[in-house]
């Protein structure tokens, strides 16, 4: 039994990271609603554009390898988004960061939390 517990470790510390992966899409997925929906640029849920922003988006996060030390991807050291995206994507943090704290407060909250210990981390080089 004893020769088991790596091993169930090692799929615990898997899960965890899968669940950051999925909270960090979960976030990404939110602010991109908010901000497709402010801009009125469809009536649907979301216009092409920002479907293809999503999907984006979403890839990247399940292909970063650093998954594991990183928090998010705002706070990342490699910006792993190629230009035009990265582009988009900060045009909508941009609008939907300040926004966020309504629709969610404690999403918020918790995401602003996570950014702040990785730039304590860090130091002030990057920021
Ligand atoms: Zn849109």
């Amino acid at each position: 039994m004893q020769k088991q517990t790596g091993r169930k470790q090692i799929e615990d510390k898997d899960e965890i990271i899968d669940d950051k992966r999925e909270h960090e899409k979960h976030i990404v997925n939110l602010m991109i609603k908010i901000y497709c929906r402010g801009m009125k640029h469809s009536p649907e849920a979301y216009c092409n554009d920002c479907k293809e922003l999503m999907a984006y988006s979403n890839m990247r996060v399940d292909k970063c390898p650093f998954m594991k030390t990183k928090t998010f991807c705002k706070s990342c050291r490699i910006h792993c988004f190629k230009k035009d995206m990265r582009v988009r994507i900060k045009e909508v943090m941009r609008y939907s960061g300040p926004r966020m704290i309504f629709h969610h407060p404690i999403l918020t909250i918790q995401h602003g939390i996570e950014s702040y210990k990785d730039k304590g981390r860090r130091g002030k080089r990057n920021t």
